[in-house]
């Protein structure tokens, strides 16, 4: 509780990578790893293995939107536009087109840019989808309102820039925050105040309530060039990026036959820090998020089983001992340590990640990846004590696991359950079942001890059970487990592939990166989902990787996720 205490404080501002408050919370894990007898395991012999983060962004000099014609006006920053977070950056001038709700969706029978040559043009997109159109109301629609699929498809229709406006019908009309971490994704995009939309369709003789209404009438879009209408942007953003570190701490194996082979013991330390895209409370933008569940208190119980294993003298093969950062931006350290394992990765043979362990209920804890490793779940139900197990078999899930998963490691993934804290400023450490994370460190331990001591550890277990529905959870399936992260020269690398999958049959393997899709270039993890959810299940798609410096052509025939 004390570990709990100090990582959820104040001070430590909410841990986000890349933070001071991160910063200082990896100092002091580093210091109690040193304090127990750890030895360092991360970079040139220190405690810490360093990557950059994104960490903010804002306005750059410059920033201007301007109708050029037929009559000129300079629309005000902030006020009528501001840049949006993915935009490109750079100057631009041309022609104007409206493309109502800016949705290409072959499943609902829908299409605002049917019939309208938008390629060069600048197109101002309504938020939101046509709301009277019964196919737009089914959950495998819903990402068609989203702003990710406006901005994409926009570029993919080939428009210069997206300008956003807010539905006529939404109360006020404030412009977004320029907020979140996000890549740019090559188009210009900016959010424009409704009187700045109705003053670019001046030249049509049309309002945007009319043009809107007329759209929502349907049937059929109501997209056009906006005759004789010019305009004049600039976008400068500075995306700011900073230090984040995995905290490794090693305590060598006592067993001359194995100490060569490794248990990897995780929990992830960042956290939200004062909010942001993460956060379930936007109103509390600004308000530290403690995080002590998520996940202080996985720490606690990775320092709390380093100090029993060191105390005791090591187990016959080596620990090591991870505090994962970047986690809660998409599993950002562990993706990095496997790629830069502190003992050898094909020698590790499990890793216990332990994420949000402090909110014991009724007895019971969630254990998670059983069916991805031999004897995983015998090993688990022999060690259980007083507690109930409540066994899931899929290795994957969202924490720092799956990146051992998708790498070939078997894992253990141990959580106490959600609750209405959950990335929210209420996590706080006196919500803490402190009797209950020690019970959960308690059966962590005899699980590594069983785990560092057994003749032959558990073995890798491919596992072929169907997908799991992720966030969303409808609509065509491929069967690739994407890596997150940023990638230099653009692409998705696959971590893993879905046994029995399109993406398997077709012949994509791990570590292949997916350069397009579809007949789409991929650069990001936007492009590939736009790419992949712009197809039905059955759909034949074409997919490019690039493996071994060489590019490799199949085609595959979706799935459906269930
Ligand atoms: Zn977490």
């Amino acid at each position: 509780m004390e570990q709990v205490k100090t990582l959820a404080a104040p001070e430590m501002e909410g841990r986000a990578s890349g933070t001071p408050g991160a910063e200082r919370a990896a100092l002091h894990i580093a210091g109690e790893m040193q304090r127990v007898g750890l030895t360092p395991g991360g970079d040139g012999g220190t405690w810490q293995q360093a990557f950059t983060v994104p960490t903010g962004i804002k306005l750059g000099e410059g920033n201007a939107l301007r109708i050029v014609a037929p009559s000129a006006r300079v629309l005000a920053l902030g006020r009528e536009f501001v840049p949006l977070t993915v935009s490109a950056d750079g100057g631009w001038e041309g022609d104007v087109a409206f493309v109502g709700f800016g949705i290409t969706a072959p499943d609902v029978g829908w299409d605002d840019y049917a019939g309208l040559d938008v390629r060069g043009r600048l197109v101002l997109v309504i938020e939101g989808e046509p709301r009277r159109v019964d196919g737009f109301r089914r959950p495998d629609a819903y990402h068609y309102a989203e702003r990710s699929h406006k901005v994409i498809n926009a570029r993919e229709h080939g428009a210069a820039g997206v300008l956003l406006v807010a539905h006529p019908d939404r109360a006020g009309d404030a412009l977004p925050a320029l907020t979140g971490l996000g890549q740019p994704w090559s188009i210009f995009a900016q959010a424009v105040s409704r009187t700045a939309a109705d003053a670019l369709l001046i030249p049509a003789g049309v309002t945007l309530a009319a043009v809107t209404a007329a759209v929502e009438a349907g049937p059929a879009p109501k997209s056009f060039a906006v005759p004789g209408a010019r305009v004049a942007l600039r976008v400068a953003l500075v995306r700011e990026r900073g230090r984040a570190a995995n905290v490794v701490g090693i305590l060598p194996g006592k067993d001359a036959r194995l100490r060569d082979e490794t248990v990897v013991i995780g929990a992830h330390y960042d956290h939200l820090g004062r909010g942001g895209e993460g956060s379930l409370a936007p109103d509390a933008l600004g308000a530290v998020h403690h995080g002590a569940d998520d996940n202080a208190s996985g720490v606690a119980a990775v320092l709390g089983l380093a100090r029993a294993f060191a105390a005791a003298g090591g187990t016959s093969r080596t620990l090591v001992f991870v505090a994962f950062a970047g986690e809660e931006m998409g599993l950002l350290g562990s993706t990095l340590y496997v790629r830069k394992p502190a003992r050898p990765l094909e020698r590790t043979v499990l890793m216990v990640n332990l994420d949000m362990v402090g909110r014991l209920r009724d007895r019971t804890l969630y254990v998670g990846g059983v069916d991805g490793g031999s004897g995983l779940r015998e090993l688990v139900n022999a060690q259980a004590g007083g507690l109930t197990l409540a066994l899931r078999g899929d290795p994957f899930g969202p924490s720092d696991h799956t990146a051992f998963y998708a790498a070939g490691r078997p894992v253990l993934f141990l959580f106490t359950g959600a609750h209405a804290d959950y990335h929210r400023p209420s996590d706080t450490w006196d919500r803490i079942n402190g009797a209950g994370l020690a019970e959960v460190t308690a059966f962590a331990a005899r699980v590594v001890d069983a785990a560092a001591s057994m003749p032959t550890p558990p073995a890798y277990v491919r596992i072929t059970a169907p997908p799991a529905s992720v966030r969303g959870g409808y609509g065509p399936f491929f069967g690739v487990v994407p890596e997150f992260g940023e990638r230099e020269g653009g692409g998705v690398r696959v971590g893993d592939v879905r046994a029995g999958s399109p993406a398997e049959s077709a012949g994509v393997k791990a570590g292949d990166v997916i350069v397009a899709f579809a007949g789409m270039t991929v650069n990001t993890l936007q492009d590939f989902s736009f790419a992949l959810r712009s197809r039905r299940p059955g759909d034949r798609v074409d997919v490019t990787v690039r493996r071994d410096d060489a590019e490799h052509r199949f085609s595959a025939v979706l799935g459906e996720r269930r």
